[in-house]
């Protein structure tokens, strides 16, 4: 198989249809053997039926994954991984913000050698609010990581088999797909795509979901914040004990001697930062221990639908 195609559905039956035609029409205009993974995300509405009916149509291409609730855009990219049989992974949204033609310029880079391609988009329809807030946590995991991707946002992105399955072992609980894909590249990219404007209905991100997600990016790529609160600690302490060196100076050598209670705050405040420093280098231990220990299953099934028995 040459490419796996692989979209996470939560919800989207007013989007599937003209999705699935377009990239019916990219895809077969290639002339490379190619798959069709569709995760359905525990969605509500008609999504599912819509699914099986592509199935129903296109039988050699269409495969279905099915949850038994909702696990999440990244776990549903996961469990369509774990079953991809594409030299070439695919990911986009389906939603048709990433236009399904713009495929071809991912899987051109791939061809020119690169092992994981980014999509950047440089004209973004998206809310202001939700432009600025991408801004700021590029920004945030541009500092504290050292991942360099121009947009970690945009999900339209092709990977190679062995980043993939590179993906498929890593056994972290909360994992962000392109910067996981990104620790593995020998040789990654970006290329400048087209991004639309939703087609039909809500954003299923709340700025909740949005900052839960750049927490799942920036502990499971950083250890950064641990240290800034065990710094903070080493700082407190220093200028604490620099006061009570001041109040003790002055309790002894000095004629007014009404500093005594000043004296103990000073004291009990350096107590209270050296813990914080104890706290901090504790919590970098955990954090680590956190970062490794996390094994429970990521998502159950209900079905699937299209794989053969070894379930590819
Ligand atoms: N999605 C999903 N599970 C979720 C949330 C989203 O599978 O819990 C899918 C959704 O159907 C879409 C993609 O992930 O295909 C991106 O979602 P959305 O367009 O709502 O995100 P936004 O473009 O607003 O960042
Ligand atoms: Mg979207």
């Amino acid at each position: 198989m040459d490419i796996s195609i692989v979209v996470p559905v939560y919800n989207e039956e007013e989007n599937l249809r003209p999705l699935f035609d377009r990239i019916v029409e990219t895809m077969d205009g290639l002339g490379k053997s190619w798959e069709l993974i569709f995760t359905n995300d525990g969605s509500k509405d008609n999504s599912l039926k819509l699914l099986k009916a592509f199935h129903e149509e296109r039988p050699d291409v269409v495969k279905i994954v099915d949850f038994n609730g909702n696990f999440g855009q990244h776990t549903a990219i996961i469990a369509a991984f774990e079953r991809a049989s594409g030299n070439v992974v695919v990911t986009l949204d389906a939603d048709l913000q990433n236009p399904p033609e713009e495929i071809v310029k991912l899987l051109e880079k791939i061809d020119e050698g690169y092992d994981c391609v980014g999509g950047y988009r440089k004209e973004r329809n998206d809310t202001p609010g939700r432009r600025y807030a991408s801004r700021l946590v590029n920004l945030m995991r541009e500092k504290m990581t050292d991942i360099k991707m121009l947009d970690q946002g945009c999900m339209l992105r092709a990977y190679k088999k062995n980043i993939v399955d590179a993906i498929v072992k890593s056994r972290e609980r909360s994992m962000f797909i392109p910067a996981l894909a990104y620790t593995f590249a020998a040789n990654p990219t970006d290329v400048e795509v087209e991004h639309s404007a939703r087609n039909a209905g809500e954003s299923k991100y709340s700025y909740y979901k949005l900052i839960r997600l750049n927490f799942d990016l920036i502990t499971g790529f950083t250890l950064v914040p641990l240290q800034l609160f065990t710094l903070f600690g080493f700082a407190a302490s220093i200028g604490s004990l620099a006061l009570v060196i001041v109040l003790l100076y002055m309790r002894i050598f000095c004629e007014d001697n009404t500093h005594g209670v000043f004296t103990l705050f000073a004291v009990l405040f350096f107590l209270i930062s050296l813990s914080m420093v104890g706290i901090g280098l504790i919590g970098e231990y955990v954090g680590r221990i956190y970062q490794v220990s996390q094994a429970r299953p990521r998502y159950i099934l209900r079905e699937t639908v299209g794989f053969d028995k070894n379930g590819k």
